[in-house]
């Protein structure tokens, strides 16, 4: 029996706000899509935590033995610096800044998200489709939809008609907002706007001159507005009624909104069973963001080099602290919380450490079934990895009190438990081992041990100078020593 025959997932749907049974289209198959990064700069440590937050959940469906197709797209055109289809486009603009190619710039950013996304241990999607990949889908796409009259042509640009559109549908169902009340709460139209509202949004934007992202179309040479690749992509590879639809919670108005509205007008249905929106990573109460400065990149917190925090921390600590808190609660990154996080990693570690020297016994003193069932009942219930670490960290005292003699466990159950831990460690929240790290490479392995060696004897010898620049200068170069109970190891980041 598959695993999501005996546990019932239910899924908070952003749609109707309320907690669900999840029911699959096609019973034991998932089909998800995620809005991916705009390439135009290094992921921050905010980007991450969405893209984090959808690798758990499809690690989760995974595990439940349902067959994913995860799609999670790159946008490499069309999104432009104002989400009212005013500014340069983001990735032009920058080309044009360091006089490069757009397509350097998308594939200098592209590897750097792959680079960071795989320190972090994430599993690659199914597909990863980009928006230049799919104009032509993207142009079908407008032609229905102005077909059925929801669009209009203006100038070389066509705009989905949104007044029109909120006449027989709902504009604004997902985010809870009433046209008439944006309507009334937006700047009036001026002579030189082409669209009719100020609530309608670009499917296809005439290029000027200057701008290079260009392709030919039949309303002229142009780009496509951002809202449609999503569509245009989640339509291709899932269908026009998919499953889960994910991103960051900033996303549900407009690009989110905008999605429902092409989809509803070109070929009549809704999109998405379930709408998932993951909150946002904070740093002094603020959302962390590009535009403000207000952010960290991730090589920034592996090597230490930055002036937020007091020391360099392990992509699996960083993991570790996001998964500690739920999805779609506001998390904030900080010092202190950081270092709570690697304590509690470095327990959880040591005490896996620990499982196979347990002795077992002839039979339990603790009820191993209840504890794994506990463990399934927090993910079901909205992949709910704060309430899922607390079982887990039961089942560290319950190694600690084997090991002290205070409990008993049988050989069956020592399995179970050693089973259930793992899996939910590794498999499901994605975090690595320093063990699993420190295997990466015999060779280079062999050098920091002994230059922890070197470290040690000159901790011994109070020359802390020493001690601290071996650290450090280990550090800038990606290998993160951890001072533990069982001695020193490392992680290469
Ligand atoms: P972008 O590259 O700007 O399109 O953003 C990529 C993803 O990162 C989107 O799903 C955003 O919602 C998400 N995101 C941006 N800032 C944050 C943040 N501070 N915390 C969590 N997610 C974020
Ligand atoms: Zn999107």
């Amino acid at each position: 029996m598959a695993k999501y025959q005996e546990q019932q997932l239910k899924i908070h749907n952003s749609l109707s706000g309320k907690k669900e049974k999840f029911i699959p289209i096609n019973e034991g198959h998932v089909g998800m899509y995620v809005c991916g990064p705009t390439v135009y700069s290094n992921v921050h440590l905010g980007n991450c935590r969405t893209f984090m937050s959808f690798d758990m959940i499809f690690r989760y469906l995974k595990h439940l033995d349902f067959k994913v197709r995860y799609v999670r797209n790159i946008t490499d055109a069309g999104h432009l610096e104002d989400d009212a289809d005013e500014g340069e486009d983001k990735i032009a603009k920058k080309a044009r800044l360091e006089q490069i190619e757009p397509m350097e710039v998308v594939q200098r950013y592209t590897v750097d998200f792959h680079t960071i996304l795989q320190k972090f241990n994430f599993l690659p999607p199914s597909i990863e489709p980009t928006a230049t990949g799919h104009i032509i889908e993207q142009i079908e796409i407008i032609k229905e939809i102005l077909e059925h009259g929801f669009a209009y042509e203006i100038n070389g640009s066509v705009y989905f008609d949104v007044v029109k559109f909120n006449k027989t549908h709902e504009y604004g169902k997902l985010s809870g907002r009433k046209l008439e009340d944006m309507i009334s709460n937006t700047r009036e139209l001026t002579a030189q706007d082409e669209k009719r509202n100020p609530q309608d949004f670009a499917l296809w934007k005439k290029a000027e001159p200057q701008h290079i992202m260009r392709w030919p179309s039949p309303w002229g040479d142009g780009f496509p507005g951002w809202h449609l690749e999503c569509t245009a992509m989640s339509t291709k590879y899932l269908g026009e009624t998919f499953d889960i639809h994910g991103g960051g919670m900033d996303l549900k108005f407009p690009h989110h909104e905008c999605e429902i509205a092409q989809s509803e007008a070109s070929h009549g249905n809704a999109p998405v069973n379930y709408w998932m929106h993951a909150n946002m990573l904070t740093m002094n109460g603020k959302k962390m963001a590009k535009s403000t400065g207000n952010n960290i990149l991730p090589n920034e917190i592996f090597s230490g080099e930055n002036e937020i925090l007091s020391k360099p921390f392990a992509p699996s600590v960083v993991r570790f602290f996001m998964m500690q808190a739920h999805y779609t609660s506001i998390l904030d990154l900080s010092n202190e919380a950081l270092l709570a996080s690697e304590k509690g990693y470095h327990r959880l570690m040591d005490a896996l450490g620990l499982i196979d020297g347990l002795t077992a016994s002839k039979s339990s003193s603790i009820d191993l079934a209840a504890w794994k069932q506990r463990c399934y009942d927090a993910m079901n219930d909205d992949f709910n990895t704060p309430v899922l670490i607390a079982v887990l960290f039961e089942g560290v005292k319950f190694i600690n009190q084997i090991k002290e003699d205070k409990e008993q466990i049988s050989e069956t159950d020592l399995m179970l438990l050693s089973e259930t831990m793992n899996v939910f460690v590794f498999e499901v929240l994605g975090l690595e081992s320093p063990a699993q790290l420190n295997a990466s490479s015999d060779k280079i392995g062999g050098v920091v041990s002994l230059l922890i060696q070197l470290r040690n004897e000159a901790r011994a010898n109070k020359d802390f100078a020493t001690s601290d620049k071996i650290r450090d200068e280990l550090a800038a170069l990606g290998i993160q020593l951890m001072d533990g109970k069982e001695g020193t190891t490392f992680s290469i980041i």
